[in-house]
């Protein structure tokens, strides 16, 4: 009996391991965007599964016995199918999402926006805005900002071209505090262009904003799948797990 984790995240890597130190058959799927990924303990599987018929036949094929849907905050699209592919094949189905950061102290000062092309027309009111928000959402920033002196810091290049004005920094963490300070303040960096991932990994360029007085503009999250039970940590993950 496999458990298949949906990751993509730290906490998705968090929970394999606790899952194979419990001597459990544990498979990770990735979606292979990144070109090195950091893989987790146990099976790993990388590549789509082609849709929610897909995904129902993978399940099946592993004999899968309970999913968790580990993937990103913004990973919508998939967090979608597996609900569709779970109801149809009737295996039971988690939600681990990390808590976001609405609300931590300062974060009412922040400017919300619905999404990363709104994110785009707030940044063009900065003359260094600092764009975090994954290559994936590059293009919506690539017209409203060609002619800024953006920075952009991104795991692997994108494979598109980006503006001769902007500075591109290829970086894939972890990041501390004191590092994220000094970078904003080397790259006098005027706003920080995020989006609400949450959890601790990637806070510390969020706090260094706020210390520096940098302001922040932020995207919400898109809406939790409804009708999953949801848990917001790796330890809380595996007892569901476990408890099966
Ligand atoms: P998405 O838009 O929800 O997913 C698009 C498609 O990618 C899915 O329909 C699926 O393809 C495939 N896919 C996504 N996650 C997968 C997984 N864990 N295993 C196998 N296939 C997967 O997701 P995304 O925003 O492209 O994110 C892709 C992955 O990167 C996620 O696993 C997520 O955890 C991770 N990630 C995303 C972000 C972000 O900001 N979006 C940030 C950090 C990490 P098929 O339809 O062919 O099955």
């Amino acid at each position: 009996m496999t458990i298949v984790i949906l990751g993509g995240t730290a906490e998705a890597r968090a929970l394999a391991q606790c899952l194979v130190d419990e001597r459990l058959d544990v498979l990770s799927t990735l979606a292979g965007r990144v070109r090195d990924p950091r893989l987790p303990a146990g099976r790993v599987r990388i590549g789509g599964f082609g849709g929610v018929e897909g995904l129902v036949r993978f399940l099946r094929d592993t004999r899968a016995f309970a999913v968790v849907d580990a993937t990103h905050p913004f990973a919508a699209g998939m967090s979608r199918n597996a609900v569709a592919a779970c109801a149809s094949t009737g295996v039971p189905l988690l939600r681990l999402q990390r808590t976001g950061w609405a609300d931590e102290p300062g974060a009412e000062t922040w400017t919300w926006v619905d999404s990363h092309a709104e994110a785009a027309g707030v940044a063009t009111e900065y003359s260094r805005p600092f764009l975090t928000v994954g290559r994936q959402a590059l293009p919506d920033f690539i017209e409203p900002l060609r002619n800024a002196s953006a920075l952009v810091r991104v795991v692997d290049m994108p494979d598109f071209e980006l503006p001769d004005a902007w500075t591109t920094l290829g970086d894939r963490g972890p990041y501390d505090l004191v590092g994220e300070r000094g970078l904003l303040q080397s790259e006098r960096v005027d706003a920080l262009v995020t989006k609400d991932s949450g959890g601790t990994y990637t806070w510390p360029k969020v706090a260094a904003a706020a210390e520096l007085g940098v302001d922040v503009v932020i995207v919400r999250r898109p809406d939790p799948v409804q009708g999953v039970e949801r848990v917001t940590s790796a330890a809380a993950a595996a007892r569901w797990v476990v408890g099966r």
